[in-house]
C-alpha cells in the first residue's frame, strides 16, 4: 500500500435530504449529514 487516495462516498443527508459526499463509507441505519447540517449539529450540541 504505497498510495493512499482519499475516497469520497456519495450519500444523502439524513437531515436536509441533499446529496453529499463523505470521507467514510455510509452504513445502513446510520445517519449521514452534509457539511452544513454536520456543522449545524456540532454547533448546537
Ligand atoms: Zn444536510
Amino acid at each position: 500500500m504505497a498510495k493512499f487516495e482519499r475516497r469520497m462516498y456519495k450519500a444523502v443527508c439524513s437531515d436536509c435530504g441533499k446529496e453529499t459526499e463523505v470521507p467514510f463509507q455510509p452504513q445502513e441505519g446510520r445517519p449521514v449529514y452534509c457539511r452544513d447540517c454536520y456543522s449545524k449539529r456540532k454547533g448546537t450540541q
